[in-house]
């Protein structure tokens, strides 16, 4: 299914969107792509999470507290937003990202599932890409990790897996994440149009 096909001949989508299950390594992938193709912009998310260690405001997101990001919301400001992992607020500033789709440049957002579904809903032309894992058991194992959690968290991440692979429906493409630069590349040449 290509819904962005839908657009007039030529014609490229507003924006790309990279979705996929926690721990699939999106972010991983989309600052590959910011590091080594200019003509691609990655979105700044706005997030009420603190920042880590060698995390740059503006860079890897806008740090705010959370009445900015209510005020933010009041505004109209955010495309999509998200609480992720039940904790903290994410969301994509607006006018950044519809000026520089405007100007014609390639527009990236990595963003969560539940931002990609809002992205389909408001922005019916948008692209949108999951990026899959090599494998379930490969999935599996990233997200359980060492087994040191116990049976009930274990089996809470399975349950997550396994709902957020089935996503995989609803997206435009499927791009799986052997490696990250094959991934990268095979992305920026589905924005370049060269599919
Ligand atoms: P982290 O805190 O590790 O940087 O990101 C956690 C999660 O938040 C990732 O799955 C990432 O895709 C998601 N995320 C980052 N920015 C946004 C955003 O603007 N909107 C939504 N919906 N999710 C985001």
């Amino acid at each position: 299914r290509e819904r962005s096909g839908a657009l007039p001949r030529g014609e490229r989508p507003p924006l790309t969107v990279l979705a996929g299950p926690t721990a699939v390594g999106k972010g991983t992938v989309a600052t590959f792509v910011r590091d080594n193709h200019a003509d691609v912009r990655l979105s700044v998310s706005a997030t009420t999470r603190p920042p880590r260690p060698g995390e740059i405001e503006g860079v890897h997101y806008y740090f705010v507290s959370d009445e900015d990001f209510d005020r933010m919301l009041a505004a109209d400001d955010l495309l999509e937003w998200a609480t992720v992992h039940n904790k903290f607020r994410y969301g994509t500033p607006r006018g950044p990202v519809v000026d520089a789709s405007a100007r014609g440049e390639l527009v990236l957002l990595e963003i969560d599932l539940q931002g990609a579904r809002q992205v389909r809903q408001s922005m019916p032309d948008a692209r949108l890409v999951f990026l899959a894992p090599p494998s379930w058991d490969e999935l599996v194992r990233r997200l359980v990790g060492r087994g040191t959690e116990g049976e009930e968290e274990r089996a809470r991440r399975l349950e997550t897996a396994r709902v957020e692979l089935a996503a995989a429906d609803e997206f435009d493409e499927v791009i799986v994440n052997d490696q990250v630069e094959t991934a990268a590349e095979r992305l920026v040449d589905l924005m370049r149009g060269a599919d």
